[in-house]
């Protein structure tokens, strides 16, 4: 029984974060005002207390961020 309630909770959490992700297309880095697609590999490596999440590519330009190299967004 114990198991099964593991397993639920670690379902939960995954729909959450994977809903996260859907949510917010762009992510930026406040400390290195860059920003990303959501996807991309740099963020998994970005120290979350940075993570700035943007509705679109308009919303992080306005906001002074500069796009990735990596991704390009
Ligand atoms: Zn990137």
């Amino acid at each position: 029984m114990k198991r099964f309630i593991a397993a639920v909770v670690a379902g939960v959490v995954l729909t959450a974060s994977f809903a996260t992700v859907l949510a917010s297309s762009y992510v930026g880095n406040a400390n290195s005002r860059k920003f990303h697609f959501a996807n991309c590999s740099t963020l998994k490596k970005m120290n979350p207390a940075n993570r700035v999440n943007f509705n679109s590519r308009d919303e992080a330009i306005n906001a002074g961020y500069i796009p990735c190299k990596r991704c390009k967004p």
